[in-house]
């Protein structure tokens, strides 16, 4: 069937898939709690959003399932054997600084941009074609595919654990949510809090006080923001020359700045993605080794000095004992992404570990309750994402690479990354596009585009690999 020219068979459906794409991503799809529902969990336009999806596959003459709002499917085909194609219908806020309303997609020099354009409508929306193609050109398969589209991606993926408990898992499969050409490993995920409670009896004569310490939103970011407060008898004049002192000597950005009654300290560092935490300059890590020169009551101290004792320049690991590495996905990381510390409460930092694939996530979670233990601290909140590697030999592999090397002309170069995609939700998943080596990343940024040709394209080697698949 190597006649069948794919791209080709693209552009005659472009201006439609064009027109269904600006619908759909004319849909505010970002997690909303306040209006979420029984048939929509994760609000009202995620709910509209994969409505939206399933209604054009029903009108197209594609069996469709709605599971309670959390995912959905689009199936064609029939046999025993399933061929799962993965992806989502929610977005991440869309932020500002957009040049064009997010949420009203506009063509600029040959690119569509809008929130979710790359990430990940715009390829989703490239699957469900190259279902149509393959529908519409009466090619023979010997399996079911199904699209299947999630609603909690971008957040908890509460959309695929849900889908696997009340569907069948496909033989094998691929997510169009990353990057060409192959990801065939992903780091394991440890999401945990350190946490303490206060046990500090009252505010005795300290010579500083650590009232407050806060920095970072997420914790798979690097937080560019850390502030504490101080308060106590100490001398305000040369704790704030310090300050300088250490901004200086660092060479990054700061200040401190006296109110009523108490003494402010900002640090500013860079943010980047917690998979990278030695690339970004996190800004509590800098505030906390700034602090533990100053004299500060107990449990201030204690909060202080484990942070440099286990996580101050210590991007993989050291610290806590847990270092290691492999040559498919390399070294294990650390990011500590969120601080909240206010005095005589609770307080907790969040972090983020990305394992290699051999790791033992018990192992390291042992190792790291054991530490923070001597400092009176306990792991809670636990969130474990495994590692995910597919064999190379694997036939699905195998078939993707050729395709791939086929209608591009490249090498498929198969790739580990330390981000995680819906592929680890399968038990033989990679992800495969859409972003062609050397594109920039759009996702998640201001003014996500992807270009039209590349959207193309990838819908092309989409339409072949699920035939190649299922045939
Ligand atoms: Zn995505």
């Amino acid at each position: 069937m190597s006649q069948i020219q794919w791209l080709e068979e693209v552009y005659k459906r472009k201006d439609l898939m064009l027109e269904e794409l600006v619908k759909f991503l004319g849909i505010e799809s970002v997690l909303d709690d306040s209006t979420a529902s029984i048939r929509a969990p994760f609000g009202e336009k995620i709910g509209e959003a994969l409505e939206f999806m399933l209604a054009l596959g029903e009108k197209d003459g594609f069996r469709t399932r709605n599971v309670d709002g959390y995912a959905g499917h689009i199936e064609y085909g029939q046999g025993e054997e399933l061929v799962g194609v993965l992806a989502h219908v929610d977005v991440v806020p869309a932020g500002d600084g957009w040049t064009s309303h997010p949420f009203d997609p506009a063509i600029r020099d040959g690119k569509l941009y809008a929130r979710g354009a790359i990430d990940d409508k715009g390829p989703g929306m490239g699957a469900y074609f190259a279902l149509r193609i393959i529908k519409e050109l009466g090619l023979p398969v010997s399996k079911r595919i199904r699209l299947i589209l999630g609603c909690d991606e971008e957040s908890y993926w509460r959309c695929m654990k849900y889908y696997f408990e009340h569907e069948e898992m496909p033989g094998m499969g691929f997510t169009p949510d990353a990057d060409f050409p192959l990801i065939i490993a992903e780091k394991g995920f440890l999401d945990f809090k350190i946490f303490g409670e206060s046990d500090q009896p009252r505010l005795k004569g300290y010579e500083w006080v650590l009232d407050e310490f806060e920095a970072g939103q997420r914790v798979n970011m690097v937080p560019d923001y850390a502030m504490a407060k101080l308060t106590g008898s100490g001398d305000v004049f040369d704790l704030k020359m310090q300050v300088q002192e250490f901004l200086m000597n660092r060479g990054i950005q700061g200040f401190a700045e006296e109110a009523d009654d108490y003494l402010k300290i900002v640090i500013k560092g860079q943010s980047h993605h917690g998979s990278e935490p030695d690339k970004g300059l996190n800004a509590a890590l800098e505030l906390a080794r700034f602090l533990q020169s100053v004299e500060l009551d107990v449990e201030g101290a204690r909060y202080i000095q484990m942070i440099n004792d286990l996580l101050v320049d210590s991007f993989f690991g050291e610290k806590l004992g847990i270092a290691q590495e492999d040559d498919r996905v390399g070294k294990l990381t650390v990011n500590a992404g969120v601080f909240q510390y206010k005095h005589r409460e609770d307080h907790y930092i969040r972090v983020n570990v990305r394992y290699p694939i051999a790791g033992d996530s018990n192992e390291i979670l042992t190792e790291i309750e054991e530490k923070t233990a001597n400092y009176g601290m306990k792991v809670t909140d636990i969130d474990h994402k495994p590692a995910h590697f597919c064999d190379p030999n694997h036939p699905l592999i195998k078939t993707l690479s050729r395709v791939y090397e086929e209608q591009t002309g490249e090498k498929a170069e198969l790739l580990a990354i330390g981000g995680g995609t819906y592929a680890r939700t399968l038990d033989t998943g990679v992800a495969f596009g859409p972003t062609f080596p050397g594109k920039p990343e759009t996702a998640h940024q201001k003014d996500e585009f992807i270009e039209l040709e590349d959207l193309f394209k990838a819908t092309a080697i989409y339409a072949q690999a699920i035939y190649e698949l299922a045939k």
